[in-house]
């Protein structure tokens, strides 16, 4: 006989205990993902307490007790069979709405997955019930209900202990990582949901010690939100973050913001929650990359903890077995209310520059927690606050690129005349302060009302080119200046052809290139605040820029970050002897510009030191 499936045998139907073992590879990959799936089902319970215990990292035990509703005795059976919950109503003909979910589980995996790969048993009490009750299930098998002793002093509640996870599936185990390595995984799992439920009371204890010990919060909303993530996230939290909370149609957008210079190698400290479920979301993820672009470099990440709430129609939770990725059903509303309401949160926080930076240079003294006044409020002019650090021997541009001329969007030249007249006095009264002197060619120190201020000069004219350039790109263009000699730069044949591609776009920013034979490249005009620029420097910096570049960044996007590299190269370098005038214009500028605390890195621009800080130095106090 022809044997046209050669290696296959005839199709049969799998074993339930197979068909549980499989979806258990999906649902129960690793202790922590046991953890998550009982202390949702706690939370979904109605617990005010959830407590954790774990023992060789969950491969020994697992086990968490929740004060909730508790489990009927004639439900246990059918709590730990495959595709059984009650946390869906079917309608008519069977039908159940998939898109209107208000639970952390519905799926009704969890325990009959866990039950499938190792030694389950749940001990339940409802409320009014004389006795409690509990059903052992070991690698598939059951056991049915008998009474059992109820140790707990709450009125009802359920008690889930997990042993030997994966002594069914022996290939699993061998994939577990250190009994260490899969602590922290469970300790991760516990605070994430830990910090959207600060109603909750949760400890969590390993090898018989505390690891993690949360009271319930009275106050969820505001304070008790506040003070439940700084117990988990640590005492630096709270002062480097700026809250925020706006609204658009249904969706709402709260929690915290990390300052940018507060941030971290990875994005690990990024916690993102859809409707209370801890997720991992590309699009939010995306939305906080783009928010905060131009303000971290690339390989460093915003602090976080973000609450997007909306109604459960609007969003798909049903995407993937673990269910720590939604699909929303207006995906561009919910990105544009994410970027929106960071990129509000961080221009409020202007010039305030994270506290770590001043405390760890004080080593552990106490810096400024509250933000500074706003900028605004101090009724300083943007355009009044030039300063020009270009030397003479350029020639002004007759015209400014993209807008005709008489249109210009700036006037002549700016130059440190054209300070507001603030009178020495006065100055100290600005949140930047009076300067008072430079040293070492690369620190202002400015003496503020109750302190003093050290600011980097490179590093905050660096911003503030960049902030100008971005303010001028969206009035039409940024000013250039003619070279009074073309200079020639040799590239790369491929670095050339890059450049050249986007030559127009690079017009739009003032630096104005042509082709002059393979590999080879005439500026013939840069951008007219950057003043004496090395151009060659320039054109590898933008060169590497757009190789690294994706097309996913939108034009702006890109523009944005040549603005980023064309702003470092051309800003006052430290070493520069800048006069007093000078100094003081640098400083109003910086209250005027948004984003002024730290440099397009994410290093600060200044830090700050209150005068009872130095008096304690001293010994004064
Ligand atoms: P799901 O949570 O998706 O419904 P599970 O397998 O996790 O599926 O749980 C099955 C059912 O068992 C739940 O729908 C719930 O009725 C019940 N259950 C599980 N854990 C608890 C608990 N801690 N307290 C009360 N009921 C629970
Ligand atoms: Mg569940």
């Amino acid at each position: 006989m022809l044997n046209c499936r050669p290696n296959l045998m005839p199709i049969a139907r799998l074993p339930p205990e197979a068909v549980n073992r499989i979806a258990a590879g999906e649902v129960i990959e690793r202790p922590a993902a046991a953890v998550k799936e009982l202390v949702e089902n706690a939370l979904d319970a109605g617990a005010a307490r959830v407590a954790v215990r774990i023992e060789r990292g969950g491969l020994g035990l697992v086990s968490v007790e929740d004060d909730g509703g508790g489990i009927p005795r004639d439900e246990l059976t059918l709590a730990v069979e495959r595709h059984a919950t009650s946390k869906l109503i079917a309608g008519v003909g069977g039908d159940v709405d998939l898109l209107n979910i208000h639970t952390m589980g519905f799926r009704g995996e969890a325990l009959p997955s866990i039950g499938a790969v190792a030694r389950l048993s749940i001990t339940s009490k409802t409320r009014g019930a004389g006795d409690a009750w509990r059903i052992d299930v070991e690698g598939g098998a059951l056991t049915p209900p008998k009474p059992a002793a109820w140790a707990s002093l709450s009125a009802s509640g359920t008690l889930v202990e997990v042993r030997d996870l994966f002594f069914a599936t022996p290939a699993r185990l061998k994939f577990m990582k250190s009994e260490r390595a899969e602590m922290m995984a469970v300790s991760d799992v516990v605070k994430r949901l830990a910090m959207a439920r600060p109603d909750v009371a949760f400890t969590l204890e390993h090898d018989g010690r505390a690891s993690l010990r949360l009271s319930a919060e009275a106050n969820p909303e505001n304070e008790g939100r506040r003070a439940r993530l700084a117990a988990i996230l640590g005492a630096d939290f709270a002062p480097n973050c700026i809250a925020l909370d706006q609204v658009r149609d249904e969706v709402r957008m709260s929690g915290f913001a990390g300052l940018p210079t507060f941030h971290r190698g990875t994005r690990e400290h990024q916690h993102l929650f859809v409707n209370g479920r801890p997720v991992k979301d590309k699009l939010i993820v995306g939305a906080v990359r783009a928010a905060y672009q131009d303000l971290l470099a690339r390989d460093r990440h915003p602090v976080a903890a973000l609450f997007l709430d909306l109604p459960p129609s609007e969003v798909d939770v049903n995407v993937h077995p673990a269910k720590t990725e939604v699909r929303f059903r207006d995906a561009a509303l919910v990105r544009g209310l994410i970027v929106g309401a960071l990129s509000h949160a961080l221009a409020g926080a202007g010039h305030r520059a994270s506290t770590t930076t001043a405390r760890s240079a004080l080593g552990g003294f106490r810096a400024p927690q509250t933000p500074q006044p706003g900028l605004r409020a101090w009724g300083v002019a943007e355009e009044s606050l030039a300063y020009d650090f270009a030397p003479s021997g350029r020639v002004e541009s007759s015209w400014t690129a993209g807008v005709p001329a008489g249109e210009a969007v700036e006037a002549a030249p700016p130059s440190a005349g054209e300070t507001p007249a603030v009178q020495e006095e006065d100055a100290q009264f600005f949140p930047l302060g009076a300067a008072r002197a430079q040293i070492h060619e690369t620190y202002i120190v400015a003496q503020t009302e109750d302190g003093i201020v050290i600011v980097d000069q490179h590093a905050a004219h660096e911003r503030l080119v960049y902030e100008r350039m971005k303010q001028m790109l969206t009035n039409g263009g940024v000013r250039r200046q003619g070279l009074l000699i073309p200079e020639v730069v040799e590239l790369d044949a491929s670095e050339a052809e890059a450049l050249l591609a986007r030559a127009e776009e690079l017009a739009q920013l003032g630096l104005v290139i042509e082709p002059f034979g393979p590999g080879v490249v005439l500026v013939r005009e840069t951008p007219a605040l950057l003043g004496h620029i090395d151009a060659a420097g320039l054109l590898k910096d933008l060169a590497d820029d757009i190789a690294e570049l994706g097309e996913a960044n939108t034009l702006k996007e890109r523009l944005e970050d040549v603005c980023s590299s064309m702003a470092c190269r051309g800003s006052v370098r430290a070493g520069r002897r800048l006069t007093g005038e000078e100094m003081n214009a640098l400083l109003r500028h910086m209250e005027a510009t948004p984003f002024s605390g730290q440099c397009n890195h994410g290093r600060p621009t200044y830090v700050e030191l209150k005068l009872a800080d130095i008096e304690k130095l001293f010994g004064r106090r």
